[in-house]
């Protein structure tokens, strides 16, 4: 992305009031404002148990159980830009990201059993560096509805246990 963009996504998260948002869950739980990288804050030290990830985003404002430093080290930088890429999306749907993202969790998980890995948005921050599952087949009576090719793929006895 380009500074533009950086600044663009920055604004329209702050006028849509997800950013407000996210710096006020790190002021209810007592996570420390970091400047981040491309003008995305990171609040360090969240502790509340959910969500049960390493960090999540909301707005501008990307919330760690870490520290500032581990998120923006280098080895992260693919986890560091898929939570971006969640910033970018809250600067497009604005509050509406987060009925959007539920429902996409709600998809995901009906279908595979996992939240991410048929989730819209995970998929498009990229599933990988999220931490999902990105070959995560369907749930067996979800593959049985897609008729005999998608049972054929799926190679699992009926009745088995879905993994995850
Ligand atoms: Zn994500």
């Amino acid at each position: 992305m380009t500074a533009v963009r950086h600044v663009t996504r920055g604004v329209l998260t702050a006028l849509n009031g997800t950013t407000g948002t996210g710096l006020l869950v790190a002021l209810i739980t007592r996570a420390k404002i970091r400047r981040g990288r491309h003008g995305v804050l990171i609040a360090e030290g969240y502790r509340l148990p959910i969500p049960p990830a390493s960090c999540f985003t909301v707005g501008s404002v990307i919330i760690t159980r870490r520290s500032a430093s581990w998120l923006l080290d280098e080895q992260r930088r693919e986890l560091f830009d898929h939570e971006h890429r969640h910033a970018a999306q809250y600067a497009l749907l604005g509050p509406l990201f987060w009925p959007a993202y539920w429902v996409a969790c709600g998809y995901s998980y009906a279908t595979t059993g996992s939240w991410g890995a048929r989730n819209v948005f995970e998929r498009r921050a990229g599933l990988e560096a999220g931490g999902y599952p990105t070959d995560l087949p369907l749930r067996p009576w979800l593959a049985r509805l897609k008729g005999p090719s998608a049972t054929r793929s799926n190679r699992r006895p009926p009745g088995s246990p879905s993994p995850g």
